[in-house]
């Protein structure tokens, strides 16, 4: 396996999620003693998420690019950027490094594309879910149309994931509010399957929970990576 780097930390939660996926994955491929040969650089997330807010994200971009040359010194041979979110600068990190980066929308776009949907919702940070950097590669690199909610939705489901998810608060009625959303774009958008576009998501809700299509970003970024990587 080559050496992987991970840059993330963004939030920790979903990290240690990455860790054990990854470890897991290369476990059921290899067997016995095998585990993920990685690197991880482990951002202190209230710093990123100041930049994020305040959107200077050059200065995010810079921090995001001294991480992935960091991990490159250190010997890593390929990327992944543990978050949804931060895939807004990530052909700016591949650039810098010159490793190649396991994009989070391919693996997603590929995931998709097994199953027969057309109308994913986006369930994710109000950046993601607004701006064009996830959306603009699942539409123009893989014909994909990802759906969103409604701007007072946007703001819920950007609220929980960074008041509560991203520090280990799990509610009930949170998960009832995401639930009432999908339900409603069920009817009223016809959305045919939902992505957990932001890698905490998965903590607050299952593929169980819902009686359509779910597409982890989380997981599906991590099978994806080590595809490449075995
Ligand atoms: N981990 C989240 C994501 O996948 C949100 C935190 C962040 O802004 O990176 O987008």
């Amino acid at each position: 396996m080559k050496k992987l780097g991970i840059i993330g930390g963004m939030s920790w939660e979903s990290t240690a999620i990455y860790y054990q996926y990854l470890n897991q994955g290369v476990r059921a491929r290899l067997g016995g003693l095998h585990s993920a040969d990685l690197l991880l650089y482990s951002f202190d997330f209230a710093a990123i998420e100041n930049l994020q807010s305040a959107g200077n994200w050059e200065e995010a971009k810079n921090a995001m690019v001294k991480a992935a040359i960091d991990l490159k010194k250190a010997g890593a041979e390929a990327l992944m950027i543990a978050t949804n979110t931060m895939h807004k600068m990530a052909n700016e990190v591949e650039k810098a490094a010159g490793l190649p980066l396991f994009h989070i929308a391919d693996a997603t776009a590929d995931a998709i594309q097994k199953q027969s949907v057309s109308k994913p919702l986006l369930l994710a940070t109000n950046f993601t879910m607004s701006q064009d950097f996830y959306k603009g590669r699942l539409r123009d690199k893989h014909n994909i149309t990802a759906i969103t909610p409604e701007d007072d939705e946007k703001t819920i489901i950007h609220s929980i994931i960074y008041n509560e998810l991203c520090q280990g608060i799990i509610s009930a009625t949170s998960k009832d509010n995401y639930l009432k959303i999908i339900n409603k774009m069920k009817v009223e958008k016809q959305i045919d399957s939902v992505i957990f576009g932001c890698t905490e998501i998965g903590l607050l809700l299952s593929e169980d929970d819902l009686d359509i299509p779910a597409f982890d970003t989380t997981k599906i970024h991590c099978d994806y990576a080590l595809d490449m990587l075995l």
